[in-house]
């Protein structure tokens, strides 16, 4: 990434007068490290990428650290680190550790602890990838990992054994052998593009890829995976919509776990994307003490809908190192399914799956509505708990 490249970047990103109209940019600066930090500043993605939160001594301007995120933060160097925009940080409750914001931010003492059936590479990624960046498991369709940074980093990230700052899978070289192996394989119709998270690359890098991508004939569905309308809402410029439209359709799935992360300025960047015809899924993980009750869970689903974003896979928690204590039971997830399908609109009940351990991808569970299965006769149970027949 060249400082020109940065400077062109800034220079366009002159604040859209319907942001200050609408007023979402938040009351940032009532913070003391921010008081002083220009709206066009606090707008610009470079500038929120380059003053993440990093160190404890930042932190300790936004939030009471308590013992545990204290002890967390000491031993997360050489691990996955802490970094958290000042966008994201914003939204943390200063008082309450618990604040669901805090808990997928900050680290904590209990990710030092590794569980027994815990591993680095929990969905057994690195096993199916034959070129570096790569992951083929499913016959028609690749993972393609084209950066290990984000913008903030998730303490229950699946991906943690290669997120974070300065590597790079996806170099030039490797890019091409990734396109080489897609081009070589007819069978692969649907590449997702995901990391990391892909918004972290510049306009031009990013462009650079899907470019590549959509000259393979047989590449019919691309999707990205993201955290930026939640971490860095700022990061959907114009110009990086403008871009990605050259190559639509595009599916943009978004990774939400909380329904205090939908914010004025979060719809916003989610009504660019809407608006310029990115079809818009999210992608939730179940994780403990954040949305692990029903009623959060549903209020994520329907606030989702509002900003016209789909509900499209709830995760099961994955056993990646050190994430034991946002973990679930199944059954806590089975309940959650329970109390939506029937109870709610459609649209608003996502699939919950479990990346099954050791790379068996993902599989669908949920309550069982199918009672009994007879030669021409299906017993079913409805949401009410009624029992129906049905004759074939
Ligand atoms: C999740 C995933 C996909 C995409 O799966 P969909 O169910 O189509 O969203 C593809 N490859 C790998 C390795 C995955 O983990
Ligand atoms: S945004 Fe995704 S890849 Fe990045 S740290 Fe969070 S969960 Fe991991």
């Amino acid at each position: 990434m060249s400082t020109s490249n940065i400077a062109a970047e800034t220079q366009q990103s002159t604040i859209d007068p319907a942001l200050l109209k609408k007023s979402v940019i938040g009351d940032y600066r009532r913070i003391d490290l921010w008081k002083d930090v220009s709206e066009l500043d606090w707008e610009d993605w470079h500038w929120q990428v380059k003053n993440r939160i990093c160190k404890k001594e930042e932190l300790s301007h936004l939030i009471k650290i308590t013992p545990e995120e204290e002890e967390g933060i000491n031993k997360s160097h050489g691990r996955l680190a802490m970094a958290i925009t000042p966008y994201w940080a914003n939204l943390m409750d200063p008082d309450d550790s618990n604040c669901p914001i805090r808990k997928q931010a900050v680290p904590v003492k209990s990710e030092l602890k590794i569980s027994q059936h815990e591993m680095t590479d929990p969905c057994a990624e690195d096993r199916d990838s034959p070129v570096p960046g790569l992951v083929h498991r499913y016959p028609d369709r690749v993972l393609l990992l084209v950066t290990e940074m984000c913008f903030s980093y998730c303490r229950h990230c699946t991906r943690r054994r290669m997120v974070g700052e300065g590597r790079n899978i996806l170099d030039r070289n490797n890019l091409d052998k990734a396109i080489d192996y897609i081009r070589s394989d007819r069978k692969i119709r649907d590449v997702l593009i995901s990391g990391g998270d892909p918004f972290m690359l510049e306009d031009n890098v990013l462009e650079e890829i899907i470019k590549k991508l959509r000259s393979v004939s047989q590449i019919e569905f691309l999707r990205i995976g993201t955290r930026a309308p939640v971490t860095l809402p700022q990061r959907i410029t114009i110009g990086l919509v403008n871009m990605l439209k050259k190559y639509s359709p595009i599916w943009i799935s978004i990774h939400f776990n909380h329904p205090r992360e939908i914010t004025k300025r979060c719809k916003f960047a989610c009504d660019i994307l809407a608006d310029n015809g990115f079809p818009l899924g999210s992608q939730t993980v179940l994780l403990k003490g954040v949305n692990d009750r029903p009623y959060v869970m549903r209020k994520l689903m329907h606030e989702l809908l509002e900003i016209r974003v789909r509900p499209y896979y709830i995760y099961q928690c994955d056993p990646a190192k050190g994430t034991s204590h946002f973990r679930t039971p199944i059954s806590v997830g089975i309940n959650i399914m329970e109390k939506l399908r029937g109870h709610t609109s459609g649209y608003a009940v996502p699939t919950y799956v479990v990346d099954a351990p050791g790379g068996g991808g993902k599989i669908p569970v949920g309550p069982n509505y199918l009672i009994s299965e007879a030669k021409d006769r299906y017993t079913f149970r409805n949401y009410k708990k009624k029992i129906y027949t049905y004759i074939e």
